[in-house]
């Protein structure tokens, strides 16, 4: 890679939801690139942690428990990001199993709707896919895909799987309230997930700050220079941490950047521990 690598990625997934590597192949990836800190976000499950910490023990790798979960407020879809949660907390445990179940009978039905648009696939096929713990649609693109009934993943989601699209469903809904308040309940510091895909939701930022947000994620691939003022300029009025990271989900995937390809000022990490000491 020609670009400057960054010693710091606080936005990733693994197989344990729609990543490709697992989460000891991502170590692995983050110890080649010579990090020192990753935080493990898969959506909605902290499932993956555990295995990406014990892949680190006695490295110089540090791997923040986190997680990235989907809420749904007046603009749409909002993902909040939760760090130094504490894994074993009861409440959030019992909010994200809530939301595997959901998950898995919305993939089902999603299926279904496929089928009666002509694109039979079969369920066990996209659980195969999704393997890990967090079925989404990420896995319904790829059977698609894989059944060459599209010719791409962003062609699924353009045709089929989009918000509001002929096979899309909805996952169970919670409020960013709902949200921020388990991650912070469990120890964690939330923060609001790459605000450039919904800047418009940005004018509610005062009222998550209310229910105890406590970060932004400025550092974010395709963030412009000016993209990235603007958001600090919020960060300082709000008192807010400013994160960042890549939101990889490996390779061939429409969504995120390379594992370490966005520059994360590495102070964000002792802010993180800082807030979540309080
Ligand atoms: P899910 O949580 O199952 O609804 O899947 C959400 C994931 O699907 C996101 O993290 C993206 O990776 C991907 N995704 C959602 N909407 C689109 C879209 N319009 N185009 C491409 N990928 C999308
Ligand atoms: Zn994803
Ligand atoms: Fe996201
Ligand atoms: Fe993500």
């Amino acid at each position: 890679m020609s670009q400057r690598l960054s010693k710091v990625d606080l936005h990733i997934h693994s197989t344990t939801s729609d990543g490709v590597l697992t989460p000891s192949e991502v170590v692995c990836l983050a110890l080649e690139r010579e990090m020192n800190v990753i935080a493990l976000t898969d959506h909605d499950t902290l499932g993956g942690v555990a295995e990406a910490q014990q892949a680190a023990a006695s490295t110089r790798l540090e791997v923040i428990a986190g997680v990235e979960v989907s809420s749904e407020g007046e603009w749409g879809d909002l993902h909040i990001l939760g760090y130094y949660v504490d894994p074993e907390n009861g409440p959030l445990q019992d909010m994200m199993q809530a939301m595997q179940n959901a998950r898995l009978g919305r993939a089902r039905k999603m299926v279904q709707r496929l089928g009666k648009l002509g694109m039979p696939l079969e369920w066990e096929e996209v659980q195969a896919l999704a393997g890990g713990e967090s079925v989404g649609r990420p896995h319904v693109a790829r059977a698609l895909l894989n059944r060459g009934y599209v010719v791409t993943l962003q062609d699924a989601f353009d045709r089929f799987l989009a918000n509001g699209g002929p096979a899309y469903v909805p996952r169970l809904k919670l409020t960013p309230s709902q949200v921020i308040q388990a991650i912070v309940e469990a120890g964690g510091v939330a923060a609001l997930a790459h605000p450039g895909h919904y800047w418009t939701a940005l004018e509610l930022l005062p009222e998550f700050v209310g229910y105890g947000m406590r970060g932004l994620e400025v550092y974010y691939p395709n963030h412009s220079p000016a993209e990235i003022e603007v958001l600090l300029r919020l960060c300082r009025e709000h008192g807010l941490i400013a994160t960042g990271g890549s939101d990889f989900h490996g390779p061939g995937f429409e969504e995120g950047a390379p594992l370490g390809s966005v520059y994360v000022p590495p102070e964000c990490v002792a802010q993180l521990r800082e807030a979540e000491r309080r």
